[in-house]
Order: C-alpha cells, then structure tokens, then sequence
C-alpha cells in the first residue's frame, strides 16, 4: 500500500495519478500546493482523482498523497453561523489568509482549535451510555448544541466527564478507552445512522401563503423549485431561510453567482429571527461555492451540507437545507463525466444523475434519532432548466423523487405576479398527511377552504379559455363573478412582496383569516346576484381595494377585521 505517487495526467479539474493505491472516495492531496481531492474511479494503477480546487498549473510529474480517509466534515460546536467552501474550509480565514478568492492548496480546519466552550454534562460518571446518546450541551447564542457520542462508537460507562471549559479537541469524557471530544467526524458520503424514521406529518411553516396553503411541505420531506433564470428561485429560498419555523438552516449557494451569497452573508446577520429576536445567523450555516469556485468543490458542497443538516437532526432539530442550485451540481457532475469518457447519458448527464439526486433528496426525513429525540430534514432544491424548459433530465429526475413541486413561471414573472409560483401545475404530495395538523392548529375547516380556493382557480383557467374565444361580455353573471373572486385569491392572496417588511412573512392563522374572508366575500356576492345585485356593483365595491391594501398595513391585522365589517355593510348598502 503505497502512499505516495505522482501525477500522471492533467484534465481541468480531473487528475489522473499512477503509483498510489487507494479506496474509492479516499482524499488525496495533489500537486506541489497539496490540493484536495477525492478518489472518484480506479482503473488498474490509474487513479482518478476530482480535485476540489483550481488545477491550473498543475503538471504530470507532480507528487499525490493518499490520506486513505474518506472526507469527512467537522461536526461540533462552531458550525453555527459559519461561512464554509465546498470542503468545509471557513472563507472568512481563507480570506484573512489568502485575500480574495485563491484559496489553493490552504487548510483551514472546519471548527476553530483555539475557542473555548462552556460543557455541562448530562450524564454521571459511571453511566452507560451507548452510540448517539447526548451526554452533554454547549450553549451557542440561544441555541442548545447538544454533545453526542459519536454513531459509530460502542457503548460503555462513561468516565472522567466534568463541567469545564473545552476546545473542540480536548477529550470531554471516555467510554470503555474510547476518547470522546466536543467534535466528531462524519464521512460525507454516508448518511447518519438514525433509529427510525417515520412519515411527516407537520408543515414546514414558511410564512408564504401560496407555500404555507396551497402547497404545503412536510417537515422532513423534500421540494423542488424550479424555474427559469430569474423566476425568483433564489428570492423563494431566501425567504424560507429566513422565515421557516425550522430551529436549524443550512443553506448551500451551489455554482450560483457570487453577489447573491454576499447578499445572504450581509443581510441575515442584520435579520431577526421572528422566534427568537437573535440574529437569524444564530442558527444558519452556510456553504458558498459560487460559480466562480472550482466546479468538482459543488458536489462536496452538497454533502458537506446534508452531513451538517443530519448532525443537527440527531440533536433533536427541525432542520431545513436549501440547495441553489442542485442544476449547477449536475452540470458538475456533467463535466466530470466527460472528463472520465463515460458513455454519457440523456443531453450528456451521466447515467448515475437520477441515483446521485436521489440519493441526496432522500436524506431528507423524519426521524426519531439515535439519542431517541425526534429531529427533521426539510430539503428545498433549486432547479435552473436552460430556457425554463421542465422536460430536461434534471427537473425530470428530481421530479420522480420529491414529493412537492413549487413550479416557478416565466409569463406569472413577466405579468410580476411574485412569487411566480404557478398555482395550476404546483402539487404537493403531503394534503391528506397534513390535513390533520391544519385542522388541529388553524381551523377545522382550513382544508375545505383550500380546496374552495384551488377550485376557483381552476375554473377561471377554464373560463379563461372561452373568455379569449368569445370576450367576457358573454358569460352569465355568475361565471362574471367568479373570475373575480379568482382575481381576488391571485391579487390578494397568492401575491406576495418578499421585500415588504410586513407583508414577507404571513402567519398561517392570518394565512387563514385572508383566504376565509375573500369567501365570505363570494358568498356575499352570489347572495347578491341572487337577490338582482349588478355584476359591475359587486366587483368594484369599495372594501375590496382596502382589502388589497391591508396585507401592507402595519395593523393588519385589525385592518382585516375592518374590511369584514365594511363586507357587510358595503353589501347591505347594494339594497338587493
Ligand atoms: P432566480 O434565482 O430564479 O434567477 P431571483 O430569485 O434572483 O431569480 O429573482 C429575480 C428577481 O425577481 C428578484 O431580484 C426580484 O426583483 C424578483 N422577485 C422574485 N420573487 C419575488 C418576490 N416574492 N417578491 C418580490 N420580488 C420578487
Ligand atoms: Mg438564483
């Protein structure tokens, strides 16, 4: 077994060495700078590296160091509020190093060596405690970072565990000789091993009403948002990352442009987290491998991500991860590929595309983990179809996976309905999961509600259809008002401005008080109709421009109970 090789040949971010003799996936580090790569094929004595950093420059002759570890992500105090690259190295020590943006060949360990963490122990001296226990807390900011024995440790009892102040190195506590430290490792490949999991059956909360209502996620499922260049992908998921009722946000910038992560990375430390009042960084990680950064690094971004995601998950968390985009890592994947001359697949993605998505989506869950608390995966993947066109393989193939579809629209974009959601071709798979929870903690007749609300929208889109055949004028009076009752649910209830300090965030029981009252609205009207009502009085009463208005008032919420009242009266006042 022979460590130590050189480089044999040079191909963009693929590297093909002779003379070592590693495992599939082990790390190695190549070239005079010592870059990072990752064994990712072995034919014969060749093997074939993808190196994680820019190769430019790097010629055959130089030397390739097998490590014969797999790569593995720090998990420990320290991951919270942290800005990593695709490897887990802190940008913000890169750049105190290195300046902007030429990071080859540094190391920068994920957590820092030096702080100090205030432990308290959970356990006694003498306990047995077995693989994921929780035998001990650090507090960050407000949130309580548990300690875990590692998931592949054996049980035992417990010795020399006491309160102090540690690095993240220092050994907290031993089991049975083995060492236990505030940090563990976790090989990125391989998901963490949970006790259970279980079907979700509680929504992700994220405060927007055509998410929250209409489409809702699971915690612990996964969603795909697709949707052409500027449809409003990046925009969606920021909100969710800012306003999801998860405890834990891992949000991963994959092969995106550079300034939309400086965006994030100015604007959530400046954020309140509504539950809390700290600083939504408090409990965000990020992971920026932007378009400008070696391409082989996105894949590793996306893992290095879900691995973090898992570890909070075992403490007991709602986690939810954001991946923008999961395209840029196929397109990685791609190029790799070809690269390696694989027999290439539909439009040159390899044959593995659809296992690789699948792989990553379904870490997503709902489990009760090993420490036996109950913790969550929400995963939220961005797709980027070229031309916003939803049959090419990537959509496609996270469409066989995900449960819930959040259908961006390039005409809703240009007519600024936002989001640009589209609500005919959306779906979520979670409604009959979920109805229990809706019932239970909004009303007992939010489903029916919604289903009111979907089934008015579709007519309008039927009506539609004979509207541009033979013009409105012909339809009765009561296809009349329906359109504008759709109208009502598009203008005031499926649009939403996520840059309105009031109306970015909507709590589902108003979510609930809005969407009851554009049907008390309907009723009315139809009353109306019946009663001889002209179709043109009952549009354009007064009350519905300030409804329009009140989801931007700062007393929406009595604004609200306003504009039931002016229903009432503005109706009466139509004497039918
Ligand atoms: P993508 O990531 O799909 O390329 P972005 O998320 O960057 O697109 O959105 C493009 C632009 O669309 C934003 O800069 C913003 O002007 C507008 N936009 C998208 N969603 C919303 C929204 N919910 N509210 C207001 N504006 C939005
Ligand atoms: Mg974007």
């Amino acid at each position: 077994m022979s460590t130590k090789g050189v480089i044999h040949r040079v191909a963009g971010p693929v590297v093909t060495a002779v003379g070592i003799s590693p495992k599939m996936y082990d790390v190695v580090y190549v070239g005079n700078e010592g870059l990072m790569g990752e064994v990712i094929k072995i034919v014969g004595d060749h093997s074939i590296i993808q190196v994680y950093e820019d190769t430019s420059g790097v010629k055959p002759g130089e030397p390739v160091t097998n490590t014969g570890l797999p790569l593995v992500v720090e998990l420990g105090p320290g991951l919270l509020t942290s800005v990593y690259d695709g490897i887990q190295r802190p940008l913000p020590v890169l750049r105190d190093k290195m300046g902007d943006y030429i990071f080859r060949g540094v190391t920068a360990p994920g957590l820092d060596r030096e702080k100090k963490w205030d432990f308290k122990p959970t356990v006694k001296n003498g306990e047995e405690v077995e693989a994921g226990q929780v035998i001990g807390t650090v507090m960050e900011g407000s949130i309580t970072h548990k300690i875990m024995v590692p998931p592949n440790f054996k049980k035992g009892k417990i010795k020399d565990i006491s309160a102090g102040k540690y690095k993240v190195e220092d050994v907290i506590a031993k089991i049975d000789g083995q060492a236990v430290s505030l940090m563990q490792k976790w090989p990125v490949r391989e998901s963490r091993p949970v006790k259970d999991k279980h079907q979700p059956a509680e929504p992700l909360v994220t405060g927007l009403r055509v998410l929250d209502t209409m489409f809702p996620l699971a915690k612990g499922g996964a969603a795909a948002i697709p949707g052409a260049f500027g449809t409003g992908k990046t925009v969606t998921q920021q909100s969710l990352a800012k306003y999801s009722n998860a405890k834990i946000v891992v949000y991963i910038g994959c092969g995106e442009r550079g300034n939309e992560m400086t965006e994030v990375l100015t604007e959530f430390p400046e954020l309140l987290d509504p539950s809390t009042g700290e600083s939504l960084m408090n409990r965000t990680v990020l992971i920026a491998n932007t378009s400008n950064m070696p391409v082989a690094a996105r894949e590793a971004s996306v893992y290095t991500g879900i691995t973090i995601a898992e570890y909070f998950r075992d403490m007991g968390y709602d986690v939810s991860l954001m991946a923008d985009s999961t395209s840029r890592w196929a397109e990685a994947m791609r190029e790799i590929s070809s690269r390696l001359e694989e027999m290439p697949g539909e439009e040159g993605f390899p044959a593995y595309l659809a296992g690789r998505l699948s792989e990553f989506y379904e870490r997503a869950c709902k489990a009760q983990a090993l420490s036996g608390a109950e913790g969550s995966i929400s995963v939220i993947g961005a797709v980027s179809p070229p031309g916003g066109d939803l049959s090419e393989p990537v959509t496609q193939n996270t469409l066989r996976i995900v449960r819930v579809f959040w259908a961006l629209d390039t005409k809703l974009r240009e007519r600024r309905h936002f989001p640009s959601i589209n609500w005919l071709t959306s779906y979520t798979m979670y409604d009959k999961q979920l109805s229990g929870w809706y019932k239970q903690n909004v009303a007992e007749d939010f489903p029916d509600l919604k289903a009111w609300a979907m089934q008015i929208l579709q007519k309008e889109s039927e009506l539609e259809e004979v509207v541009q055949m033979v013009g409105s004028d012909s339809l009765p009076d009561e296809q009349k008002v329906t359109l504008e009752i759709a109208r009502m649910i598009r203008e005031i209830f499926l649009q939403q401005n996520a840059y309105h300090p009031i109306d970015a965030y909507c709590p589902i029981k108003r979510q609930y008080v809005m969407l009851t009252l554009i049907k008390k609205y309907s009723d009315l009207a139809n009353n109306a109709l019946a009663s001889g009502a002209q179709v043109d009085k009952i549009a354009y009463l007064p009350v519905r421009q300030r409804f329009i208005q009140a989801k931007y008032e700062e007393n929406i919420d009595s604004e609200l109970e306003a504009v039931a009242k002016d229903m009432e009266t503005q109706f009466a006042g139509l004497g039918a």
